[in-house]
């Protein structure tokens, strides 16, 4: 199938683009000795599992699924971190997980000894209180008043004292689309608080939110960051990007159903920002739209929205060199990540189709939801 052809709104995931990453990701590994791991949250399109298998050592999870999707589709590495863990979820996990990542002593307590004794690598997160990011207090796991991550005085307890020989790494998770200067200034507060504990680790876990494939992202100074804990600490480095491994690897097309007027030119799309694109509403951000401009840069201006109730189902003011008519065709970018794993059918909103770009252009349907998919899920 060629892209022209394609039904919309699809997701297209660019096998070429998918590997300009990997191929980052991997020089980042063989040149310094660390693992990274691919965070199934952003990006779980397991069709092309087997071909970042090549690159990455494994996946991580935020709980069972995830887990069981990345040692059933990927293989290798498997690490599972949750806020807490249910009680009937364990011994699976604990069959599936090379690594367990705990947030309170309470939860080591309760689940630790079955994992150790299962063979499994325990770990716990923890918070360093140390915020590099402005503005996005929901990405900020070092925001006052977080649950993510153990602070060291929690290191403190008796119970923390009697647990702590169960533990062999250390995980922190704080950035969000961040440089390496961040990753720097949250090692020396990792550092600075947790000196006491590290060197007993066999691996420290970096989170992910860096966002190493950007274009302007610091690779040089996230590999001194690297050699510098393997160096002081003797431990395994591992990094859990989602966002870094498709970043930009792909595209939401859609194509415009009406254009209507109530003080600008507004054109309804088939996608929905609501059902399609949550982040536009939750983070929020305008995403890039290929061949158009700022609202007023080129001569036709439209608010592009989807076709739910929902008022604030706006994806942004754009501006094009042309008009937009029933029928135009729109490719949103950098729509691999965080795009699929949040679909929803509100407003009984169609699912886009699923479809892979290989290297030669060639576009494959990979799967096409219909009523069915929508129906199962509410009774
Ligand atoms: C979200 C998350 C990641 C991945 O973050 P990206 O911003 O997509 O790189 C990794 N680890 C944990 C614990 C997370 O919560």
């Amino acid at each position: 199938m060629k892209w022209e052809k394609l039904r919309t709104p699809c997701y297209v995931v660019d096998e070429e683009r998918l590997i300009h990453n990997l191929e980052i990701l991997r020089g980042v590994q063989e040149r310094t000795g660390c693992k990274i791991l691919l965070a199934q949250k952003a990006f779980s399109f397991f069709y092309a599992y087997p071909l970042i298998r090549k690159y990455l050592a494994g996946t991580t999870a935020s709980g069972l699924y995830e887990a069981r999707l990345g040692a059933e589709e990927m293989g290798g590495e498997t690490h599972v971190f949750s806020a807490a863990y249910r009680e009937e979820d364990m011994d699976e996990l604990v069959s599936l997980c090379g690594h367990i990542v705990f947030n309170s002593f309470a939860q080591l307590e309760k689940f630790g000894p079955k994992a150790v004794a299962a063979g499994v690598s325990v770990g716990l997160r923890v918070n360093p209180q140390c915020s590099t990011q402005e503005g996005h207090a929901i990405y900020d796991p070092c925001a006052p008043g977080s649950r993510l991550g153990i602070t060291a005085d929690q290191f403190d307890s008796e119970q923390a004292r009697r647990l702590l020989p169960l533990v062999s790494g250390l995980h922190f998770h704080t950035l969000c689309e961040q440089n390496s200067d961040d990753l720097e200034k949250t090692l020396d507060a990792v550092e600075e608080r947790f000196a006491k504990w590290l060197p007993q680790m066999k691996w420290i876990n970096f989170g992910g939110g860096h966002h190493i494939t950007r274009t302007d992202y610091d690779v040089p100074c996230l590999e001194r960051c690297i050699r510098r804990m393997q160096e002081h600490w003797g431990a395994q480095i591992y990094l859990e990007p989602g966002e870094a491994v498709a970043l930009n690897a792909g595209f939401l097309l859609t194509s415009v159903l009406d254009v209507v007027e109530n003080e600008k030119k507004i054109a309804i799309l088939d996608t929905s920002a609501a059902c399609h694109m949550p982040d536009v509403l939750e983070m929020p951000y305008r995403p890039p739209l290929a061949g158009s401009g700022l609202p007023e840069e080129k001569p036709y201006t439209y608010r592009l929205g989807g076709p739910t109730c929902l008022a604030g189902d706006i994806i942004g003011d754009y501006s094009f060199d042309e008009p937009l008519v029933p029928g135009s065709r729109l490719t949103f970018e950098d729509m691999a990540i965080y795009s699929m794993v949040k679909n929803n059918t509100f407003n009984g909103m169609p699912l886009p189709d699923l479809i892979w770009r290989d290297r030669s252009g060639e576009c494959t349907l990979v799967r096409r939801f219909g009523y069915e998919d929508f129906k199962t899920r509410l009774s």
